[in-house]
Order: structure tokens, then C-alpha cells, then sequence
């Protein structure tokens, strides 16, 4: 029986892999690996090394979470070393929780490898520090994609009302209700807002607003995904700080 890597592998920019992702995905037999996991990662692994892709868009999966589960776990009765390849964090909306509690009920043992989340990395690409001395004391991260079946839980937009930053992922769909549901519990209509897209790769690109104006000049700019959503007053540092040039690499 082989072993379970469940790997981030950050937000998009390859260099924002982690050493010890790295070393795992050179080490690999088999890699299964998501949408938002930057491709070019596999170049790293072994020859021989199997891929197998089971992406998903926005909490929409090809493939249901139960058979991703049982596919890393047929896997490790296979492999060595199996590497399960998650954009961004495994354990930030990435459902790593449920696949590494699969493999606990099988036997199977894994390793978690944390990795950068685009809820921070993305934001700080385009010149928004998430937290800022005198402007944001704490930042949520919070799920824009509201669960539609009554049983799970629902966003507690009572929750949001703290002047700070919020950062939405999965949530461009559902730009208008998010705006819409923050400025009914008080929100002010100016507070600053961002929708980046495809952050921290040579595509990225931002939208800044109001909470007010900022579905207007989405809709307009024809955002891309993946996307996410900031809100709150450290958007307007990102003037000052801006600093990630689109096809300037190291
Ligand atoms: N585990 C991932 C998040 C998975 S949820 C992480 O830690 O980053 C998927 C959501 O993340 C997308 O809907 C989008 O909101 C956000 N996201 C991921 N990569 C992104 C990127 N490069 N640019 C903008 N948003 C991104």
C-alpha cells in the first residue's frame, strides 16, 4: 500500500509551489490533479509517472467528490507514491478534510501538504495587503457559493457586518446577491471592492469598485475564472501598492 500526498500547489504562479510539494511531485507515480492546479507542475514529475485529472469548476465537479475519493484511494492500492495535486491550499475550500478522512476509514496513510491560497496570494499580487495596520485588524474567507441544499450550512451574513476584509472565493457567480446581501446587513455602499481573475499567472486582471458599482463593471469587463472577491477599505491600497507586472517573470 502506497501513501497519499494531498499537495497544494498554490494559487496559480508555479514558483509559489512549495519546496516540499515539489520534492513530492518529483517522487510521484501518479499525480490526480485539479482545474486550478497549474499544469505545467506536471513537467516536474518522473517519467512514467501516470496523470490522472479530475478538475472542477466552482464547486461543480466532473467527477463527484465521492469518486475523486475512491480514485486516490484505488490509487494507493496501486502506487507508492500518490500525489493528489489541489489548487491553492488543500484544506481552504479544497475538501482535502473529506478525502483525507476516505483514506483514514481505508488505512491508507497521507501526508497534508499545506499550500499558498490564492484567498491570500491573490490579493497580494494585485497590491492588497489583507490585513493593514490602522485599516484591517482581521480578514475572513468565506464561501460565495451558497450552499443550495437547506442541510448545509448557509453563510451567516450577520457575520460579515465587522468593518473588515472579506475575501469571497467561488463566489463571481454570485457577485450581485453578495453585494447585494452586504449592503442590506449596513454595509456602506462605497466600500471598496476588487474581483481578480486568474491571479498571480500572466493573465491576471482586476476590477476595482464600490460595492455599489462593481456588478456594472464586471459584467463590462468580461471577467475571467477563476475569480475572487475582496471587500473592504485595504482594497484602496492597492494604488499605492500595486506592484505584479503581467508577463514579468523572474
Ligand atoms: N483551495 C483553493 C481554493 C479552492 S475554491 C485555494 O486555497 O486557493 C476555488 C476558488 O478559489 C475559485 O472559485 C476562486 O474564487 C479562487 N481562486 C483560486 N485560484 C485563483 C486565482 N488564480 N485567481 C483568482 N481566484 C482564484
Amino acid at each position: 500500500m502506497g501513501k497519499v500526498y494531498l499537495t497544494g500547489a498554490g494559487p496559480g504562479d508555479i514558483d509559489l509551489l512549495t519546496v516540499k510539494a515539489l520534492r513530492v511531485v518529483r517522487n510521484a507515480d501518479v499525480i490526480i490533479y485539479d482545474r486550478l492546479a497549474n499544469a505545467d507542475i506536471l513537467k516536474e514529475a518522473k517519467s512514467g509517472c501516470e496523470f490522472i485529472y479530475v478538475g472542477k469548476e466552482d464547486g461543480l465537479h466532473i467527477l463527484p467528490q465521492d469518486e475523486i475519493n475512491e480514485v486516490i484511494y484505488q490509487n494507493a492500492l496501486k502506487h507508492e507514491t500518490v500525489v493528489r495535486l489541489k489548487g491553492g491550499d488543500p484544506f481552504v475550500f479544497g475538501r482535502g478534510g473529506e478525502e483525507a478522512k476516505y483514506l483514514k476509514e481505508r488505512g491508507i496513510s497521507y501526508e497534508i501538504i499545506p499550500g499558498v491560497t490564492s484567498a491570500i496570494a491573490v490579493p497580494a499580487y494585485a497590491g492588497i495587503p489583507v490585513t493593514h495596520r490602522g485599516i484591517s485588524v482581521s480578514f475572513k474567507v468565506v464561501t460565495g457559493h451558497e450552499a443550495r441544499d437547506k442541510k448545509q450550512l448557509q453563510v451567516d451574513w450577520e457575520l460579515m457586518k465587522a468593518d473588515e476584509t472579506i475575501v469571497f472565493l467561488m463566489g463571481l457567480h454570485n457577485l450581485p446577491k453578495i453585494t447585494k446581501n452586504l449592503i442590506e446587513i449596513g454595509k456602506p455602499k462605497e466600500t471598496p471592492c476588487a474581483v481578480i481573475s486568474r491571479g498571480t499567472t500572466s493573465d491576471q486582471r482586476s476590477v476595482i469598485g464600490t460595492l455599489e458599482n462593481i456588478n456594472e463593471k464586471v459584467k463590462n469587463a468580461k471577467v475571467q475564472r477563476p475569480a475572487l472577491i475582496v471587500v473592504g477599505k485595504v482594497v484602496d491600497l492597492k494604488q499605492d501598492l500595486e506592484w505584479f507586472k503581467v508577463n514579468e517573470r523572474l
